[in-house]
């Protein structure tokens, strides 16, 4: 990475989407393609519009339906991790939410298939990411604990709400040597990411962190 490049952006991104990825470089976000995304992705408009003034804060947003976006830092260490450890073929996203994960994987990954259990969050978000021309991803309206409805299994599986163990039916989607990101509460709050060795989860890293819960069934708009 050049810091010539990185000025470049600083320079050409809005002043408040510029100053958050600032915050993500001095908290040892170093992916440039990925910094650059973040920068031009309209951030303001994936969080509920009393709230968007605040849209680039280093802090979670509601979105509706008591749900929330992720702080930025925390969307970009989980999606660092990806890029580092997983091959960009599939991945499936359980907690589509607003989208803004979902709009960040598609940019990297071939296909992106994301579950979200809330019925207005799912169109909100499908709505949206079609105005702007997001076409690499399947949307479902399902408990994502139930994994993808068809079996194809996927080189990465992250997800975006807090569960107390790891969901069966989402682990055997992913391939062998598959990359799982997840924030789980045990033995205390955190966002993990391990890689699947047969049977084993080899752990790559842990960060403290605090999401909603993994909720179980639907909820209809
Ligand atoms: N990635 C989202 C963050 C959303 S917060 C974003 O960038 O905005 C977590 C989301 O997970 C919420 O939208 C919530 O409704 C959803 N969720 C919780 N339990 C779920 C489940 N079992 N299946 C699918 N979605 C679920």
């Amino acid at each position: 990475m050049k810091q010539r490049d990185l000025s470049w952006l600083v320079k050409n991104t809005e002043p408040q989407a510029s100053k958050m990825v600032q915050q993500l470089m001095a908290h040892g976000i170093q992916h440039t393609e990925l910094l650059q995304l973040m920068g031009d992705i309209p951030r303001h408009q994936f969080v509920e519009s009393a709230f968007s003034h605040l849209a680039y804060s280093a802090t979670p947003l509601p979105i509706g339906k008591n749900q929330t976006i992720s702080q930025p830092l925390t969307v970009a260490r989980m999606t660092q991790w990806l890029l580092s450890y997983a091959r960009l073929g599939r991945v499936l996203e359980v907690g589509t939410g607003s989208g803004y994960q979902t709009c960040i994987l598609a940019h990297f990954f071939n296909k992106v298939h994301t579950i979200e259990r809330q019925e207005s969050l799912y169109l909100k978000a499908k709505q949206r990411l079609a105005e702007m021309q997001v076409n690499n991803v399947e949307y479902l309206f399902a408990d994502g604990q139930q994994g993808w409805s068809t079996d194809i299994p996927m080189d990465a599986v992250i997800i975006t709400a807090m569960a107390s163990k790891i969901p069966l039916a989402l682990t055997s989607c992913l391939k062998e040597q598959g990359i799982l990101i997840m924030p789980i509460d045990h033995p205390t709050p955190q966002i993990g990411c391990w890689r699947k060795e047969g049977d084993r989860w080899k752990c790559l890293g842990t960060q403290p962190a605090h999401f909603v819960p993994l909720l179980e069934g639907l909820e209809h708009a």
